[in-house]
């Protein structure tokens, strides 16, 4: 179904489907045992604009864990299992808020019984992951190869077998690092799946070339009004993919809000690290909740004036830059303070 006619879907404190707003999610990289280091990564997450954090359960250790991460989490945590079905049922007993899980490799269908019956208890979802590096033999003999047809029957035949344990808490991704596959198959998914489904190009590269092939899978594919939740999924700092996750949603016109941040395209009058110091304001300012925009422009002459579009900015000369607001010059600042300043005044901002 389109995003306005999907199962409404409870995660934590969270709702996706039927319409509600696109959620962002991204994946912690530290070892879930580590409670420590995952807490403090799913805090840096949500700072950034992370709405609902997944984290790997391969472990019992990381399954206990799970508990105390859940405690200090700001965000709902879905526990990714893969084979165990012990290991869902002990994510969910630790409060996991969804799990993931592929239904046709979890050993069997008393396993599965066994992990939705613990779901159902605690009314949590269940998301069907299924990847297009890992369909069955036999689907892909029958389409002659990997297909998008292929993927969504794989996809839906997974659907049917939560459904004949009687759930209905699902959320659905299908997902293929080959762009336009991937877009074919959510085109044929979504008429016939009644849950929400969670979008993302995955394996899709680094920080470039994942952000690229991202923004052109999901931009075609929310634009169809197809998906409730994405991941941009990154070679990087899991940070990166809620940066990219939020552009894509502004770019498309599904989100509002949050600092935009336009930086010049440099010239031969750039006479500071004009591209070091746009990647800095970027990361800093990913942490405000503010409306507004940002300009990081790279000399003085021609900054001001090309910035006036921008609510603020800083452009840079030799040793020194300026702060400039709406175009206008506020003050000279030495060159090394000007990221500091930038960031007083967003502090500021309003007050
Ligand atoms: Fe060149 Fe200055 Fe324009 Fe940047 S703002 S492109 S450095 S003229």
């Amino acid at each position: 179904m389109f995003r306005d006619e999907t199962r409404k879907i409870h995660i934590g404190d969270r709702v996706i489907g039927g319409g509600n707003p696109i959620l962002i999610q991204s994946m912690t990289n530290t070892k879930t045992e580590d409670v420590e280091a995952t807490v403090a990564q799913i805090d840096r997450l949500y700072k950034a604009g992370c709405e609902i954090v997944r984290v790997t359960v391969p472990t019992p250790e990381a399954a206990k864990a799970l508990s105390g991460i859940k405690k200090r989490s700001a965000v709902p945590i879905v526990a990714d299992i893969h084979f165990d079905y012990k290991m869902a049922i002990a994510a969910i007993e630790s409060g996991a808020d969804k799990i993931r899980i592929n239904p046709g490799n979890i050993g069997g269908a008393n396993n599965l019984r066994e992990v939705v019956a613990a779901a159902k208890e605690r009314m949590i979802p269940i998301r069907v992951g299924v990847n297009s590096g890992s369909l069955e033999k036999d689907i892909v003999e029958k389409y002659g190869g990997v297909t998008a047809q292929g993927i969504v029957e794989s996809a839906l035949d997974k659907v049917h077998m939560i459904e004949d344990c009687n759930y209905s808490e699902i959320v659905v991704s299908i997902k293929s690092s080959d762009v336009m596959m991937c877009v074919r198959a959510h085109e044929a998914i979504a008429p016939v799946c009644p849950y929400p489904l969670h979008v993302g190009i995955t394996e899709s590269g680094t920080v470039k070339s994942g952000s690229i092939r991202s923004a052109v899978g999901l931009g075609i594919i929310l634009d169809k009004g197809i998906g409730d939740t994405i991941r941009v999924s990154l070679t990087g700092d899991p940070v990166e993919e809620v940066v990219t996750a939020k552009l894509i949603l502004k770019s498309l016109g599904l989100r509002s809000g949050g600092v935009d941040v336009i930086s010049c395209p440099t010239c031969g009058r750039t006479n500071i690290d004009i591209i070091g110091l746009a990647g800095e304001v970027e990361r800093m300012v990913a942490g405000y909740d503010l409306d507004i925009k940002v300009a990081v422009m790279g000399c003085v002459v021609n900054g001001p004036g090309e910035a006036k579009e921008a609510d603020i900015g800083i452009a840079g000369g030799k040793q020194e830059g300026l702060l400039i607001k709406k175009g206008k010059i506020i003050k000279k600042v030495p060159e090394d303070e000007l990221l500091a300043v930038l960031k007083e005044e967003l502090d500021n901002w309003g007050r």
